[in-house]
């Protein structure tokens, strides 16, 4: 630990400069701007570890592939170059693609997502090398473009380069502290299914003297609604729930280790209580292993100021699922149609916008048995281990269906601002998370801690 962490003090401001350099290339997918430069640089830092490079074509910007090392064991590491745009810019007290320390802050767009995480494990590799000479496994990264974009080449991509990517155990990305300094992970994410209900009734808008005579569309909609979920917010789609797994003993033991600060959610948020009044680890078991069906948006009819005797002629609603592992993309996609079709409601268009699958590692699947031993020798307490997330991410594609599993770790804080102005990162979680990242490499290659 003691040469693994002077080499890190000693090239403390080289590092730095270099995850600087990194945030000074805007890389912003959603408008293509700066992509292949940013490609270039990433590829170059691997080449200098001596890495094996590839530059994965995917149809949008190039995903970075990296191989290096031996050893009996294979870890996957998956960041994302992509940013976010960085607009507003007037609200950044500094401009978002010129890095500057403040108060032991480095600020910049994309420092936390995800390019401090990304740097910081580069440069773990680069200590490793110095102090030990070679890797205790093999290591391999796996760097795409357009997370922020929502990935959308990654399902292609994960399974043309099945062989390349498979691994013992992935370091996802995004993680960090929590409110009370503890390192933080999750194992997993919620899948996602993104609908857009269409009901049409007349061929245009009418009179609404017609009603009595002319469908309306936003009533049928609402009708179909009213069958999906009742008034104790339980979901009635035929089938949904029969796909939800309980959490197992090892599950809930975790869940009640986890500190949920469910009051000051509410106090934050402006409610009272929770729908059904769960709180504590029953709102967590809630927030992280049951399905969910919002209605995110509902339009129809006229609906600007004051009344318009009108008939709407269309009606449509988005609907977000959120899902949970055994409740895939496909299967809620089919039982949403055949609940509305068993119904009468075969006029209703289903049309999926996007669909992830769910992601879910096991407790005590040997990355994480690693993560939280190198947790501990680093931040010399236990991390809290959130079984799954709230959130939906590409996880799947890369962890769960190519049977790795994965642990979300990261150098972030509760401050960092991420998609929004002035994102920062701490650098002393920066270079925390350089000899975690060390250590983890050491006790997953089967050693023990450095
Ligand atoms: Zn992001």
């Amino acid at each position: 630990m003691q040469r693994f962490k002077a080499y890190v003090e000693a090239n403390r401001e080289r590092f730095i400069e270099e995850l600087s350099d990194l945030c000074r290339q805007p890389s912003i997918s959603t408008q293509n701007v700066g992509i292949a430069e940013m490609a270039e640089l990433v590829k170059a830092h691997f080449e200098r570890l001596g890495a094996q490079v590839q530059v994965l074509q995917t149809g949008g910007p190039p995903a970075i592939f990296a191989e290096t090392g031996q050893g009996e064991r294979t870890l996957l590491c998956y960041n994302h170059y992509d940013v976010q745009p960085p607009d507003p810019l007037e609200e950044w007290h500094s401009p978002p693609f010129e890095p500057i320390i403040r108060e032991g802050k480095l600020y910049a767009r994309g420092v936390a997502d995800n390019k401090g995480d990304l740097m910081a494990r580069i440069q773990a590799v680069e200590a490793y090398l110095a102090v030990f000479g070679e890797l205790p496994l093999r290591l391999r990264f796996f760097v795409e473009g357009e997370e922020e974009t929502g990935s959308p080449h990654l399902a292609a991509l994960a399974e043309q380069y099945a062989d390349l990517l498979r691994a013992d155990g992935c370091l996802w990305e995004t993680g960090g502290k929590d409110e009370g300094e503890r390192p933080t992970f999750h194992l997993g994410l919620k899948g996602d299914q993104y609908l857009e209900l269409r009901c049409r009734g007349a061929r245009s808008d009418l009179h609404s003297a017609n009603a009595g005579l002319v469908p309306n569309p936003a009533w049928r909609l609402v009708w179909a609604l009213s069958t999906m979920k009742d008034m104790q917010d339980r979901i009635t789609i035929d089938g949904y729930r029969e796909h939800v797994r309980p959490p197992t003993d090892e599950e809930l033991a975790a869940l009640e280790r986890i500190p949920f600060a469910d009051q000051a959610m509410r106090q934050a948020w402006g409610i009272d209580r929770f729908i059904n009044g769960v709180e504590g680890t029953e709102a967590l078991r809630v927030f992280l292993y049951e399905p969910t069906c919002t209605i995110s948006g509902f339009r129809s009819g006229y609906i600007e100021e004051g009344s318009k005797t009108v008939l709407p002629s269309t009606a449509m609603v988005k609907l977000d699922l959120r899902l949970v592992p055994d409740l895939t993309p496909e299967l809620a996609l089919r039982l949403v149609r055949e609940h509305l079709d068993r119904r009468g409601f075969q006029d209703i268009e289903v049309v999926s916008l996007g669909s992830l699958p769910a992601a879910r590692s096991p407790l005590d699947a040997e990355i994480v048995e690693a993560a939280k031993a190198a947790a501990v020798a680093v931040y010399g307490h236990e991390p809290v281990i959130y079984p799954t997330h709230g959130g939906s991410g590409p996880m799947y594609y890369i962890c769960q269906g190519l049977g790795t599993p994965g642990v979300m770790t990261g150098v972030g804080y509760p401050g960092i601002n991420i998609h929004a102005p002035n994102e920062n990162i701490r650098l002393s979680d920066y270079f925390e998370g350089i000899l975690f990242v060390g250590e983890l490499l050491r006790r997953f290659g089967g050693e023990e801690g450095i």
